[in-house]
């Protein structure tokens, strides 16, 4: 029987990285896991070779850019799997889960352990990533991570570990599946919209808007703020305390923004649950129910891409 074709994206990230040694090539790396050939059959290509707290959105508009372009040049592909450090991974996975116009599988894999490191967890991850994106199940699921063989949504998945190589976990919703020796098997499936489903287009983006976010915290000075909104900004992310709350000077250095006119969102800093309600809605700030400051970030740049107001914006947020 003919074999799968998959299609290996190396971006770079600690999976391509020795501690005692420079990064190695796409190529190379995916060498190193011979079994990968007794699963598919296996193209690779170096899409980048940087450590992911490097990544730009130009990054991810490329990456992007260049799946689609992979889609059309190989039609008969099963599955594309991008290897990529995990400081950003859950940026690069919700990004490309709301613009990817694909509903073959795509895989984001990457390793807590280099590959010198005694039990170096990469080979497997990345041999349990082929295996998933090629399981019938991943099909029309959106941007799916996989490691230490646990399946995650990729927009649900964090980092929640400087170390441990059961780093990512999905925001108290837990993972999707599992891809363990015998099987991959999925309990579940996203239910916000993703890929083909998402109103997101790639032709859209031009340009993307300049967002900063802000991190609160006890005694913060308004004065944070004030220099901030010199700055040539579109919107701002405030990651906030629990439920949305925020501090005395957090709250006044809003107040002195209000004549910038460009978006809020306030995000919670607190990973699990949601913001409950809209809390600000009489100040025109927009709530970020369940998603962090970064993906936050993220959304609000994609939604910029289109002519919205705050109202719609907020949909948007309540939506995706
Ligand atoms: N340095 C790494 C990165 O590129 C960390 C990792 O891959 O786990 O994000």
């Amino acid at each position: 029987m003919a074999q799968a074709k998959v299609h290996i994206l190396t971006t770079g990230g600690t999976i391509a990285s020795r501690s005692d040694a420079p990064m190695v090539d796409g190529p190379q790396l995916v060498q190193a896991v011979p079994r990968l050939l007794d699963y598919a059959e296996i193209s690779v290509e170096e899409f980048s070779k940087i450590g992911s707290s490097k990544m730009k959105p130009e990054n991810w508009l490329n990456l992007a850019q260049r799946i689609q372009e992979i889609i059309q040049e190989k039609p008969d592909l099963a599955s594309i799997i991008i290897t990529h450090g995990t400081d950003t991974m859950e940026e690069t996975a919700f990004f490309l889960n709301l613009v990817a116009k694909t509903e073959i599988p795509i895989v984001i894999v990457g390793s807590m352990r280099s590959s010198n490191e005694i039990s170096a967890d990469g080979p497997a991850n990345l041999l349990n990533a082929v295996r998933v994106s090629i399981s019938e199940q991943a099909r029309g699921k959106g941007v799916l991570v996989v490691l230490n063989e646990n399946i995650s949504a990729g927009r649900d998945l964090l980092k929640m570990n400087n170390r441990r190589v059961e780093t990512f976990e999905a925001n108290s919703l837990g993972y999707l599946g599992f891809a363990d020796p015998d099987t991959i098997i999925f309990y579940r499936t996203p239910t916000k919209p993703h890929t083909i489903q998402s109103d997101f287009n790639l032709q859209n983006i031009a340009q993307f808007s300049k967002i900063d976010i802000v991190q609160d915290f006890a005694g913060f000075d308004p004065e944070i703020l004030e220099l901030l909104g010199q700055r040539d900004i579109d919107g701002l992310v405030i990651s906030s305390f629990a439920g949305g709350r925020m501090s005395y000077g957090m709250l006044e250095g809003l107040e002195k923004l209000k004549n910038r006119n460009f978006p809020i969102v306030i995000a919670s800093s607190v990973r699990g649950g949601r913001i409950i309600g809209k809390p600000y809605a009489d100040q025109g700030w927009i709530i970020s129910p369940d998603l962090p400051a970064n993906k936050a970030r993220i959304l609000l740049m994609l939604a910029l891409t289109n002519d919205h107001d705050k109202k719609e914006i907020q949909q948007i947020f309540d939506t995706y």
